[in-house]
């Protein structure tokens, strides 16, 4: 092909992507989201299973809010603007108070794209102090690009990745209206910035991505240290529902504490015992014993996954006394 059909067909391109880019924009309406109640005043959207993909438009995590009688705080934003649009749409039916604020549990891709929807309705974003290493760390940018590839029309030239107004460090507490929120600092178990919200009148927990209901959790190259030390701090808090970043809420908020604890701690000790021996990971990972876990949903996927990470964060931590 000569230099000339080049620049041609590289023009065409451009075109068709421009077009497309001006098409994805007008084709995106806000998308209807059903909120469901999970308590007096809480109320959240469930996403679908799955990854996030242009198919089922970035709709695979969750969010919710609380109407507290002065105001509406939300929890989490969605993955692209048109849910973050569908989220602000969903709380006017139901109440004519204003969205004041939006506690984000972590910035990762599918929770935060809707946020620019829900920063022009008013609302105030707070976040973890450590969200800032995110966007300094050019992360940010990189996942945002991905994202607008991966996620087209849902997230394209016209998605932007709204930075927190208020800065979270520790836990704090807050009131509005009726009702007072904690924001427990989980010290960056399943992402560096995790913060969860307490809705205390309610014994509601909206967890981020934090607790599963009914399943293996994925667990990743997450600090899982700080994970069980997270799960053993909300035991004797005792909440009556959690709405976990993905799937149902739990009702059986004791039972999917406890599974998650006694997971993470399984992987830790079988993981750590044998990057402690030196033991390569796979002959590791066949000789565990995963009975416990085998029958319950997820596992196939996420087990072994889960196991690996935790194999190389358990040679960190016995290279590193400090961690212990
Ligand atoms: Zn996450």
């Amino acid at each position: 092909m000569g230099p000339g059909r080049r620049t041609l067909l590289r023009s065409v391109v451009t075109l068709l992507a421009a077009s497309c880019a001006a098409a994805g924009t007008l084709a995106q309406p806000s998308i209807t989201l059903v909120p469901e109640r999970v308590s007096a005043r809480a109320w959240m959207f469930r996403g679908e299973p799955g990854m996030a993909s242009a198919a089922n438009r970035g709709f695979m995590s969750n969010a919710g809010f609380v109407v507290t009688g002065d105001g509406v705080v939300v929890f989490d934003a969605l993955g692209t603007p048109a849910l973050g649009r569908g989220i602000v749409e969903a709380v006017a039916k139901l109440t004519r108070e204003p969205i004041r604020r939006v506690v984000v549990s972590h910035y990762h891709a599918d929770h935060v794209y809707g946020l620019q929807a829900l920063k022009a309705a008013g609302a105030e974003v707070w976040a973890h102090r450590r969200s800032l290493d995110y966007f300094a760390s050019g992360l940010a940018a990189e996942r945002l690009a991905q994202r607008r590839a991966d996620l087209f029309p849902w997230v394209d030239e016209t998605t932007e990745l709204v930075r927190p107004d208020v800065l979270v460090d520790g836990d704090t507490s807050f009131r509005m209206g009726g009702t007072t929120f904690r924001i427990i600092d989980t010290g960056g178990a399943h992402a560096p910035d995790d913060i969860m919200l307490l809705v205390e009148g309610e014994r509601t927990l909206f967890a981020g991505d934090l607790l599963f209901s009914g399943r293996i959790p994925f667990v990743g190259n997450a600090d899982s240290g700080k994970w069980l030390a997270a799960i053993e701090r909300l035991i004797p808090i005792g909440p009556a529902a959690v709405v976990p970043g993905h799937g149902p809420a739990s009702r059986e908020v004791a039972r999917d504490l406890a599974l998650t604890r006694d997971y993470l701690a399984h992987l830790r000790e079988a993981m750590g015992r044998a990057a402690r021996e030196l033991e390569p990971f796979e002959d590791a990972y066949a000789k565990t014993d995963w009975s416990r876990f085998r029958a319950l949903p997820a596992f196939e996927p996420a087990n072994r996954i889960n196991a690996w990470g935790t194999y190389l964060r358990m040679e960190q931590e016995s290279l590193d006394p400090a961690r212990k």
